[in-house]
């Protein structure tokens, strides 16, 4: 353990891991400094144990489809607790990789919670360190409103708690973190209520995609409440009521879950020590550099309030050590035609403009083109799926802007579209390209 580094980064998550291990490589001398597991949220609360619940919510659908190919299936139940416990166990392994990982690496692991007591000087648990460059990367965590009973809710970081399967759930909001829950647990035999403050789900993506979804949802038997506003939580013995603010709306349920947002980690960081003033909400800004209004002083990741999304935070951290210790003075991440993809069902798959955002900025000169079908394997399956896209195309060269699909496998197409928007591919260039078939896939370089 050393006093003083080239590069202390604040949060062992997917920004603080990456821009470590690749100063690091650089031959920096680097500390991380972290209160909790290693991996942050996406590892430990966030996008990995997601994923394992999502595997297990598709395997039910599949079982649910096995009929229409023939197969005679007795099924004796799902256990909880069981894929609970693999899930978390391999979550651990990821834990322990990481120690390893960051001892080969050179990096020294500063357990305990950060403080700034200047620019350049932290307190950890009444130890000093200080660092040439200091990387802010310490994400943020669920938001839950201040209403009478709130408390009585568990948010995303509860839900990977849950030892056993809650039979009744209300999910209250309407972004990513909430369908996706939302999606998991009905597949997995929960019956669920989602409480949406506006008309619609996923307010800022592309309608279709939204409209595709709900209709799904629907079908699928999730009881959605849109335009309601949750007012309060009463314990009852063994459950929980839910009233609304307004008329007549009420419910009972074994857990509820606050899927209402995130905020910054940046509450007792002590910025005040440093000069850096965080916005209203507690990010703190940066430029196309990562650069905060101190010198040598960064924030990457959720923590910039931009983009917050696992690979962003690697990417920014990433390309921040190449600027610092890699002599690529110019290295910046670009926030533009980031891909996303939800894990719902079925996924959602997004890059680019939604046709309202490119009408809005390019008026007449958008074209657009969309379809839906059904998907062949679903052709065979009593449980039906849609699947819809979109392109969204821009002037006389269709210059493709946005690429949107929702249904089975959107997760796995849309990566190679990103790659195609982010070149700047045309309409021509999709339709010059030989289809796979049969897929779903190729109904992107066949539209008309
Ligand atoms: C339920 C859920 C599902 C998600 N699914 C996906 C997904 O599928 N794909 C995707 O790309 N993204 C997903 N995300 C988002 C993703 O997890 C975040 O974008 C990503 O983890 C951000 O990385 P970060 O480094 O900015 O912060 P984090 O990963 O949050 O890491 C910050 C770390 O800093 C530590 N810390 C905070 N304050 C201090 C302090 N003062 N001192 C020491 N340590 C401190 C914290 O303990 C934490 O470990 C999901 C998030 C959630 C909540």
């Amino acid at each position: 353990m050393n006093d003083h580094y080239d590069l202390i980064a604040i949060g062992a998550g997917s920004g603080g891991l990456s821009v470590v291990e690749r100063a690091a490589r650089y031959g920096a001398l680097c500390a991380v400094v972290e209160s909790g597991p290693l991996g942050g949220t996406c590892v430990n609360v966030g996008c990995v144990p997601k994923k394992v619940m999502w595997y297990a919510a598709d395997m039910a659908h599949r079982l649910d489809d096995a009929p229409g190919y023939g197969f005679k299936l007795a099924r004796e139940g799902f256990d909880w607790s069981e894929l609970v416990g693999a899930r978390d166990a391999y979550i651990e392994g990821i834990n322990t990789w990481y120690h390893t990982y960051l001892a080969d690496s050179g990096v020294d692991e500063i357990p305990g919670r950060a403080r700034f007591v200047d620019a350049h000087t932290l307190e950890v648990d009444g130890r000093r360190v200080s660092a040439d460059h200091v990387v802010i990367a310490v994400g943020g965590q669920p938001s839950v409103p201040d209403i009478p009973g709130a408390e009585l809710g568990i948010t995303s970081d509860g839900f990977f708690q849950l030892k056993s399967q809650p039979r009744r759930v209300a999910v209250i909001g309407a972004g990513y973190i909430a369908v996706e829950l939302a999606g998991m647990l009905r597949a997995l035999g929960s019956e669920v209520s989602m409480y949406l403050r506006r008309q619609t789900l996923l307010r800022s993506f592309d309608p279709m995609l939204r409209d595709t979804l709900m209709e799904q949802m629907l079908a699928d038997g999730v009881n959605l409440f849109p335009s309601t506003q949750v007012g309060r939580l009463i314990a009852h013995p063994d459950s929980v009521e839910l009233f609304c603010d307004q008329g007549e709306c009420r419910g009972v349920f074994d857990q509820v879950i606050w899927a209402t947002g995130r905020t910054p980690a940046t509450n007792d960081l002590d910025l005040h020590n440093t000069g850096i003033q965080p916005d209203d909400q507690g990010y703190i800004p940066t430029d196309l550099y990562q650069n905060t209004s101190v010198e040598g002083v960064y924030a990457i990741g959720d923590v910039t309030g931009r983009a917050p999304l696992t690979p962003v935070a690697i990417a920014a951290g990433r390309r921040l050590a190449d600027r610092l210790f890699g002599g690529q003075t110019d290295r910046h991440l670009s926030y533009e035609t980031i891909p996303s993809v939800i894990f719902s069902h079925p996924p959602i798959g997004t890059v680019g403009l939604t046709e309202e955002e490119a009408r809005a900025a390019h008026g007449e000169a958008v074209k657009v083109y969309s379809t839906r079908f059904t998907s062949m394997y679903h052709a065979m399956t009593p449980h039906k799926v849609a699947t819809a896209m979109k392109l969204v195309t821009v002037g006389a060269q269709e210059k493709v802007v946005g690429v949107h699909i929702i249904g089975p496998d959107a997760d796995e197409m849309l990566q190679g579209f990103a790659v195609a928007v982010r070149m700047g591919a045309t309409k021509r260039d999709l339709d010059d390209t030989v289809a796979l078939h049969p897929t779903s896939a190729e109904e992107l370089v066949t539209m008309k």
